[in-house]
């Protein structure tokens, strides 16, 4: 299939985004923004709603103009060119598929209307990529939300389009489909090996499935890398709270070298100097970050068996809750409220119940530091935010 090898493509190259902004009245919805979306990635916009991540794919697929800045696919400046000239198609979250054609002609749309005269092998092979090869006579009301949602795909990538951008692709998926889909598209775009640029709310989608992953907030892209990166390695709150779960504690620094040392709750705690995105200085305060799943926890009374050199914190169990593979702990205690601790369930202490005064420990090099300037909350879910 031409998509597949990369040597066959047309020369492309990658998505790049210099200055653009989008302004809807005095409203920013996208700050200017800089942005190199490599040819072949899959690359996820994540955040959530409103902070601009559809905005900026608009822009890319010409839905939208941007107030500033320029478009480039490859050395082109598409700027200018309307949609359906630019080499790019999206696939959205409602799959719009052509209630009256079969799945075989819904597919072929883009070749006929293209006076392509002879669509078969092609279309053939698409509905083989997204594993649809049986079902070309069906209708799209005969299939499920998940093959739909594939065929939308297979019609988009018939077109041989340079980019894939998908909005929210999977949003009308219950959780297990959207789970399947996401492995899915994955198998497909390392198939094809076209930039997919991909719209999600959603950190584990966006995790899951990306290469590359730009976390926006309030029209800004606020960190980019890999996603085991981002989430070893958030530089703010918003990122450390978005992508996952963070322990923020609120720090002042006594000692800083290789090893940086700062007090929390009245105890001492450790963090290698180079995971700090923000300086430490002697007197200086800073947010001590560290993963739920990072902590061990230690009923009191074993508090001596704990090694040494690991960070402690003291505290009481307030909660915890038997999630199968693991328990997630809530406590409290001087260094901070609502900590969680996500332990493994191979051998559970059954001292460990709400009430319990325990240790949390873990290895210093496990610790991130962040500006404490920032608000600690930033990027939290809350219930209104899940509904
Ligand atoms: P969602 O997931 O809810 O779509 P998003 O991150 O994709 O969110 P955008 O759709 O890019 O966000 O919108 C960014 C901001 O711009 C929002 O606050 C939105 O209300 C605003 N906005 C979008 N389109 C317009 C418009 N045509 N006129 C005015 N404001 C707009």
């Amino acid at each position: 299939m031409t998509l597949n090898a990369k040597s066959d493509r047309a020369p492309g190259g990658d998505v790049r985004l210099s200055g653009i902004s989008k302004t809807y009245g005095s409203f920013t919805a996208v700050h200017p923004l800089d942005l190199t979306i490599p040819e072949g990635s899959f690359f996820a916009l994540l955040g959530a709603s409103g902070c601009g991540k559809t905005t900026t794919l608009r822009m890319i697929a010409g839905l939208e103009d941007p107030s500033t800045g320029t478009v480039f696919l490859g050395e082109r400046d598409v700027t200018d060119l309307p949609p359906y000239k630019r080499p790019v198609n999206t696939v959205f979250q409602s799959y719009a598929l052509f209630p009256h054609l079969d799945i075989f002609e819904n597919v072929a749309f883009g070749l006929r209307r293209r006076g392509v005269k002879s669509v078969k092998k092609q279309v053939g092979e698409m509905l083989e990529l997204v594993q649809l090869g049986d079902k070309a006579k069906h209708k799209p009301h005969q299939l499920s939300g998940g093959q739909q949602q594939r065929v939308a795909v297979a019609r988009a990538l018939i077109n041989h389009p340079q980019v894939l951008l998908l909005d929210e692709p999977l949003g009308a998926l219950d959780l297990k489909l959207r789970r399947q889909m996401q492995l899915e598209l994955k198998r497909i775009q390392t198939e094809v090996g076209i930039t997919f640029v991909h719209v999600t709310h959603d950190q584990e989608e966006a995790m899951t499935m990306a290469d590359t992953v730009a976390v926006m907030n309030g029209g800004r892209v606020e960190q980019l890398g890999a996603p085991a990166d981002l989430y070893e390695n958030p530089r703010t709150t918003f990122v450390a709270n978005f992508l996952g779960t963070s322990n923020l504690i609120e720090a002042e620094v006594v000692e800083s070298a290789k090893d940086v040392t700062v007090t929390a709750g009245g105890g001492r705690l450790r963090l290698p100097a180079e995971r700090c995105s923000a300086p430490a200085t002697t007197g200086g305060k800073l947010l001590v970050g560290i993963r739920p799943e990072k902590i061990s926890l230690t009923h009191r009374d074993d508090e001596a068996s704990i090694a040494d050199g690991r960070n402690k914190v003291r505290g009481r169990v307030v909660d915890s809750s038997f999630i199968g593979v693991s328990t997630q702990y809530v406590v409290d205690g001087p260094a901070g409220s609502g900590l969680q601790v996500y332990e493994q369930n191979i051998e559970r202490d059954t001292r460990l119940v709400p009430g319990a005064e325990v240790v949390l420990h873990w290895n210093p090099a496990h610790t991130f530091g962040l500006d404490a300037a920032q608000a600690i909350d930033a990027g939290v879910e809350t219930v209104e935010d899940a509904s």
